[in-house]
């Protein structure tokens, strides 16, 4: 589907130096002036042969392995669609998918809102935007038009829809529900509740040194905690939420407690043993979790996490450099064992902690 449209004979192939960059294309190693186009490798820019014989002056371009379609045998613009003999890769071959530019076509494959049907797109027009949360343009501040309410607009690349779907038709308490979910070309658009509050991170980071809160308060967050993630490992198919650490966790005025960012949440699956993409963050990622070709990450990735940020709660740094003290760090030090089995369950924990808390 990505197509150049050679409306101006600038963009030369034949010529010595590219049109954008300057570059010189005899030096890049591989070009030859009878492809019939290439990519600078000074700048990324497709050139088109404007040789290149084409039926109405566009040249079509695979996809996927940016070979010229038009070149194919048998290839030819009313098809349709065009399964690219180099790759295999199916490209729609019609009007709206021409650019005049690499420029706009660039633009287009990264425009999050391609693709949506006329009704999703309506729907979503009501959700205006009032600005980017944390500093991030994927995740954005918006209100509705109609209840004047707040929400998060999440732009999400890498998602398991199923977790969404989910989620949306079950809420879990003390999670931001989730309100819509829209699929475009590029993206999973969710529309999901927005929690006023203060991130952990930001209550534990003041003027850049971290003060770690008071025994109680850090057991009480963490049972919290424990308790949503109870609700997410007892599902029929657990959900995994691989991505527990300060950012993520919200408190409201009142005192509430929430988990946030479902983001690079899984669902369980016993069967698979690898899980080699690294998705949680450094640290609070359970050994499994980062690759080291241990097993795959469950439930029990979830609770190393939680002891990580236990310690990090009460000390302000990494057991590895300073552990927690007493029964606690007993309970932490379990949470965090290399061998995942060796691990509290979660219903285990939670009430571990919660009588821990109840006797000091
Ligand atoms: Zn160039
Ligand atoms: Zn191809």
């Amino acid at each position: 589907m990505i197509n150049i449209f050679r409306r101006k004979k600038i963009e030369y192939i034949d010529c010595e130096f590219c049109p954008h960059c300057d570059a010189n294309l005899t030096l890049q190693k591989g070009y030859s002036n009878l492809l019939p186009n290439w990519i600078c490798r000074g700048c990324g820019q497709m050139l088109i042969n404007p040789n290149l014989e084409t039926e109405s002056n566009i040249t079509w371009i695979c996809d996927k392995c940016e070979t010229t379609l038009n070149i194919q045998p048998g290839f030819n613009e009313s098809c349709g669609k065009w399964k690219c003999t180099e790759c295999g890769f199916v490209n729609k071959v019609s009007p709206e998918e021409i650019y005049v530019s690499e420029d706009e076509y660039q633009a287009d494959i990264h425009n999050p809102y391609k693709g949506l049907c006329d009704e999703d797109a309506l729907e979503l027009s009501l959700f205006k935007d009032e600005g980017s949360i944390a500093g991030r343009d994927d995740i954005i501040l918006v209100k509705n038009t109609e209840n004047a309410h707040y929400y998060v607009k999440k732009l999400l690349k890498t998602y398991d829809r199923s977790i969404y779907d989910y989620l949306l038709d079950h809420p879990i308490d003390n999670m931001p529900k989730i309100c819509r979910v829209y699929e475009s070309n590029n993206c999973l658009i969710v529309i999901e509740e927005y929690i006023e509050g203060v991130t952990l991170s930001d209550l534990l980071e003041k003027d850049g040194s971290i003060t770690p809160l008071s025994i109680q308060e850090a057991l009480r967050i963490a049972e919290c905690i424990c308790g949503i993630l109870k609700c997410l490992h007892s599902l029929s198919t657990p959900i995994i939420h691989r991505d527990i650490k300060p950012s993520n966790v919200m408190l409201t005025s009142n005192g509430d407690v929430f988990l946030l960012d479902m983001n690079v949440a899984k669902w369980y699956d016993p069967e698979k043993n690898d899980d080699t993409r690294y998705m949680g963050t450094q640290y609070y990622a359970a050994p499994e979790q980062v690759g080291y070709g241990l097993s795959a990450s469950s439930a029990k990735s979830d609770i190393y996490a939680l002891g990580m940020l236990m310690n990090v709660m009460l000390t302000g740094k990494f057991p590895k450099e300073e552990k927690a003290t007493g029964k606690v760090w007993d309970i932490i030090e379990k949470c965090i064992s290399l061998d995942a089995n060796m691990r509290y369950a979660t219903s285990e924990l939670k009430s571990t902690l919660e009588e821990l808390r109840l006797h000091i």
